[in-house]
């Protein structure tokens, strides 16, 4: 699971950790699982916004529509994404919270998309030391969820986290756990 949230640019990691602690930790979580099963569906950005049609996980599909009120220099220019105050964003499951699973699943599949292209600078490439608050917010996240998401042990590769030496300490330990406990209850 936490394989595909690799990042490129490190301003992006900081906007999704900025997005994560704005988030109900649980709902934050099904959105990486609805992003990771592939579950976004219709996926189209536009100057305005995006729409995305996400499919939960009893095959229900849920309109998500994301406007941003800013010009969008930064987005084309430097394909990063608008503060989240200048979003809004609307899903069809009427969840209460500003910001649901399809919302999240349908902004982390944006995010990804905007950390794949093209426009990412050597400055903003470089490492984080992971030293930043919102960094580490998010690495906090993301080990929780590796701790809690077992099976996936034998497809994480830690090696591709160099983004962050710290959280590829951590992770690296919790698979050599993880693969122990698996061997001990083979033997
Ligand atoms: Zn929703």
């Amino acid at each position: 699971m936490v394989r595909r949230l690799i990042f490129r640019n490190v301003r992006l990691a900081n906007w999704l950790a900025d997005y994560a602690a704005k988030t109900e930790q649980n709902t934050f979580e099904r959105g990486i699982m609805l992003f990771d099963k592939h579950r976004v569906w219709d996926y189209h950005a536009s100057e305005q916004g995006l729409h995305a049609s996400v499919e939960d996980l009893h095959s229900t599909f849920f309109q998500v529509h994301i406007r941003w009120f800013k010009e969008t220099d930064d987005i084309s220019a430097n394909h990063l994404p608008p503060n989240l105050d200048q979003i809004d964003a609307v899903c069809g499951c009427h969840s209460k919270a500003p910001f649901c699973e399809h919302i999240t699943a349908s902004i982390i599949y944006w995010i990804m998309r905007l950390d794949k292209s093209k426009g990412v600078g050597k400055t903003e490439s470089a490492a984080d030391q992971g030293d930043s608050p919102a960094y580490q917010a998010l690495a906090a996240r993301l080990k929780t969820i590796a701790a809690s998401e077992t099976p996936s042990y034998q497809r994480f590769d830690t090696s591709k986290l160099s983004i962050c030496p710290a959280i590829q300490d951590s992770a690296e330990q919790i698979v050599k756990t993880v693969m122990a406990y698996v061997k001990n209850r083979a033997q």
